[in-house]
């Protein structure tokens, strides 16, 4: 048995499981399983590794910057972006990658037209991994925070017409309008919102959530955040099932 697992808290509602579990019997490699590892916190890590088996596994909240202490070696992108929310177990070392970078950059790429720049909602882990694509691909961003401390960085109540009109993407990385918390919302002025305008929630569950149906009833294009998960879940497996750790 070649076993997986999600390590983080409160895991629950994790897509994860279920979408490896899914893929293992469509794939007829029933010997894989991915399971749950709730942890409180990440000592003791190895032991867990090596008590469950794993052969590779993925890090959500609270762990995903946390883990790199744990871990023997980075890859280039992980390093750049200070998280990780891939570890590959080879040869009893854990090395750490980032496919959230990838899972986001994929599904973004339709989304991409020259001289559009785009808002950041959040600064936190989910938010440094769209900062980092968005400068990979030369598309001027700034982030929206509650506490704007840097420079290119502002606060919700400075968003005026000028700032929406001049920024048609805006991806949502704060956990606003997430399961269970459905109703919830980022402050930003939805009136000012046009047809020109991308709205994109890292969010999966609700699969529609208020800040996408706000920006649906003003005529953007919304998605959500299952495109982005499925894509760096598979590359998670690509880099499982890499015979060394060259992907
Ligand atoms: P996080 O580290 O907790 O950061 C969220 C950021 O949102 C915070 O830094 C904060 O920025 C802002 N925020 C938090 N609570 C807020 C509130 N009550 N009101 C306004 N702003 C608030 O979380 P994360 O790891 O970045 O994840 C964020 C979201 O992305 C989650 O919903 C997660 O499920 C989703 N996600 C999806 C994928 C995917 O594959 N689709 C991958 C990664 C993450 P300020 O303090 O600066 O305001």
């Amino acid at each position: 048995m070649t076993r997986y697992g999600l390590i983080g808290r409160n895991l629950e509602h994790s897509f994860s499981p279920t979408y490896f579990n899914k893929k293992f019997a469509r794939e007829g490699i029933a010997d894989h399983s991915y399971k749950l590892l709730e942890l409180d916190t990440l000592k003791g890590l190895m032991d867990e590794v090596s008590r469950e088996g794993l052969a590779g596994f993925n890090v959500t909240i609270p762990f995903k910057e946390k883990i790199i202490n744990q871990l023997d070696e980075l890859d280039a992108v992980a390093r750049k972006v200070g998280a990780v929310n891939t570890v590959k177990v080879h040869d009893g070392k854990l090395y750490g990658y980032n496919t959230d970078i990838y899972g986001f950059h994929e599904s973004l790429k339709p989304f991409i037209k020259p001289d559009r720049k785009a808002l950041i909602l959040g600064t936190g882990g989910a938010a440094k991994a769209v900062g980092y694509v968005l400068r990979e691909l030369n598309i001027e961003h700034r982030f929206v925070s509650r506490t704007p401390g840097f420079t290119n960085e502002i606060g919700y109540d400075n968003l005026d017409v000028f700032t929406i009109r001049d920024h048609q993407l805006i991806i949502n990385t704060t956990p606003l309008g997430m399961y269970p918390y459905n109703e919830g919302f980022p402050p930003i002025p939805y009136h000012l919102i046009t047809p020109e305008h991308v709205l994109y929630d890292l969010i999966y569950n609700p699969p529609e959530t208020v800040f996408m149906k706000k920006g649906k009833d003003k005529g953007a294009t919304v998605l959500n955040g299952q495109k982005m998960l499925e894509l760096q879940a598979e590359r998670s497996w690509e880099i499982w099932q890499a015979p060394g750790l060259e992907v």
